[in-house]
This record gives structure tokens, sequence and C-alpha cells, in this order.
């Protein structure tokens, strides 16, 4: 999923501990894995090289796509601390504290796999493999238009939860 979609779910999911600052993260940490579970469209990330075989040997290199791919992967976090500030703070009056607790809690465990990949030692990589397996095989990737369909749907479905929960 992208970064934005995952800042806004783990918003959501922060939300339903509002005064517990550690479970609304824990939720929001949970959350990530959830919607990685459905299958969904990714943008290209072209420093990532992906070993089929071995999923684990899979890293993201240095190359001459790195600068392209983290100017996409921040545009994509900033994106979403936004939107979820737009909605959550702005529409809803939820305090900052919660949107930072669910943007930061939703989108962490994608870094975290950078880590495993840089630095490949536990319990990043228990982490890892948990993240791979439970990660959609199917993807949306061939198949744009319904994928970002999918992605923006993720923010209205959030905000109903928000709102009959
Ligand atoms: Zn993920």
């Amino acid at each position: 999923m992208t970064l934005t979609a995952h800042a806004v779910v783990g918003v959501a999911a922060a939300s339903l501990f509002p005064s517990h600052p550690k479970a609304a993260f824990a939720a929001a940490f949970v959350s990530h894995f959830l919607i990685d579970a459905i299958p969904h469209w990714h943008y290209s990330v072209k420093s990532i090289e992906i070993d089929h075989k071995d999923p684990m040997n899979t890293d993201m290199v240095f190359n001459k796509y790195f600068p392209t791919d983290l100017t996409k992967i921040g545009f994509d976090a900033a994106l979403g601390f936004f939107t979820a500030y737009l909605i959550f703070h702005d529409h809803l009056n939820f305090p900052l504290g919660l949107i930072l607790i669910g943007t930061i809690g939703g989108t962490l465990p994608d870094p975290l796999q950078f880590v495993y990949w840089k630095f490949r030692h536990e319990p990043f990589t228990t982490l890892q493999r948990f993240h791979k397996w439970i990660h959609a095989d199917k993807n949306l990737d061939n198949r744009p238009v319904w994928g970002i369909l999918a992605q923006a749907a993720t923010i209205p479905a959030a905000i109903l939860l928000v709102r009959f929960i």
C-alpha cells in the first residue's frame, strides 16, 4: 500500500484508543499489516531488487534510481501526513498528537523493511518475514486505475470506520 493509505488508516486505527498513546501506536502499527494483506497497487520503486527465489534476499540498492525513488517515497509520506492532518485534525478535530502517533505507527513497518535490508538482524528479520508473509501475493500493479481507486477508497472507508465506532 502507499504510505498515504497507511497513514490515513493508521490514524483511524489509533483513534480507537484516544487516551492510550501506546495502545494507539500499536493499533496503527498493526493496521499496516492488515491492509497490506489486501491485494493492492504499488508505484514502482526501481531501486528495490526483488529476489523472487528468496524474498528475504531482496534489497534496496543505491543505484541511479534511488534518488527518484526516495523523492517519490518522501512525497507519498508527506501526502499521507497532510491528508491525515486535513481529515482528522482540521475536519474531525482529533488532537495533533494522535495524528502523529497514527501516521508514524501506520507507516513505520515500511522503513523497518529498509532497516532489515541494510542490517539483517533480529528483530528485523522476523518482522520482515512476517511482513512478507502477510503481504498480499496478488497485486494490482498491472491495473493502475483500479489500483489507485482502491487506495483512494481506503480514505472514506477509514473515515466511516472512525465515525461509526
Ligand atoms: Zn507494508
